[in-house]
């Protein structure tokens, strides 16, 4: 069971790095990524809590992307956390959430929806202020049942609570993950609602930057979507990867421990990692 995309409560998730690597063990993941938004400072937590329970954990990050006024979501992999570079890199991308934060509540305030912000900086406590916080807030008050149609209802573009915002470009994401020791894997494809066109554009341009590998099963994909992401893939010659995307019981796609296999034309982004060869042995 190899899951490599998951969240902790030091970005959007609800567990603590520890409670969420022990979550994933009890639930039968044997490799776990947590891959917190622009944000590292789970990953020693999580690896002594890895250590405890006896499963691997791998050193993740997914990165806030801006690609032609788009938002893209880059996972790296086996980065170095103690990279400073990196560290600034995410620090930098970390800055700007504040003030988008306010300006999001204000844009909410408009449409008569008082207290987003504090309430969504109660939920973040620590962490990093994302739109999740608000949707948690906005389920909470009732103005929708769940955090999708919250997005849906609140928070995507044209809707009260959407904010632009300008993120790392694509090759800077890729650099800060490579020189860092890692491998960079485009999240979710299938959410980012590109045609064709503008994907077969994005997949090239990728794979020029330096881009390892795309998400082909991921809890944001059905699965339909994993064969027609193995497909690019393969056409790319990228690498596959998988992640259940994990955040928490309620505000999930999909919970942990129940990712379907690559398809079997799919090159798994772990192929060459040294970390596998004892797992797989085993
Ligand atoms: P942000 O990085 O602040 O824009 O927040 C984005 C986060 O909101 C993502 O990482 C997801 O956890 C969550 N999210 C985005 N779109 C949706 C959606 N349609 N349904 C549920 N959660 C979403
Ligand atoms: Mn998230
Ligand atoms: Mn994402
Ligand atoms: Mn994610």
């Amino acid at each position: 069971m190899i899951d490599l995309h998951s969240h902790s409560n030091i970005s959007d998730g609800l567990l603590s790095p520890a409670e969420l690597v022990a979550h994933a063990a009890n639930n039968g993941v044997r490799v776990l990524a947590l891959t917190d938004h622009d944000d590292i400072g789970g990953l020693q937590e999580a690896q002594q809590a890895a250590v405890q329970h006896g499963i691997t954990l791998i050193n993740g990050v997914e990165i806030s992307v801006t690609w032609k006024k788009r938002t893209l979501h880059i996972v790296g992999l086996n980065v170095n956390p103690d990279n400073a570079v990196l560290q600034a890199g995410l620090a930098a991308v970390r800055s700007g959430r504040l003030e988008r934060a306010r300006q999001m509540a204000l844009s909410l305030e408009k449409s008569g929806i008082h207290g987003s912000f504090e309430a969504a900086s109660s939920y973040a406590q620590q962490s990093i202020l994302t739109r999740m916080h608000f949707a948690r807030f906005l389920v909470e008050k009732g103005y929708a049942k769940d955090p999708k149609s919250v997005f849906k209802k609140y928070l995507v573009k044209g809707k009260p609570g959407f904010v632009n915002h300008e993120w790392m470009s694509l090759g800077s994401a890729i650099d800060l993950i490579i020189n860092s020791g890692g491998v960079a894997v485009l999240a979710h494809p299938g959410r980012y609602e590109i045609k064709r066109t503008n994907m077969l554009l994005l997949l090239e341009e990728f794979r020029a930057l330096g881009g390892t590998a795309i998400e082909v099963v991921t809890g944001s994909h059905t699965a339909a979507q994993y064969v027609e992401y193995a497909k690019y893939a393969q056409l790319f010659g990228l690498k596959a990867s998988q992640g259940s995307d994990y955040h928490g019981k309620g505000i999930s796609f999909m919970g942990m421990g129940r990712l379907p296999e690559l398809p079997a034309n799919c090159i798994p982004v772990w192929q060459d990692w040294p970390q596998m060869d004892a797992l797989l042995a085993a």
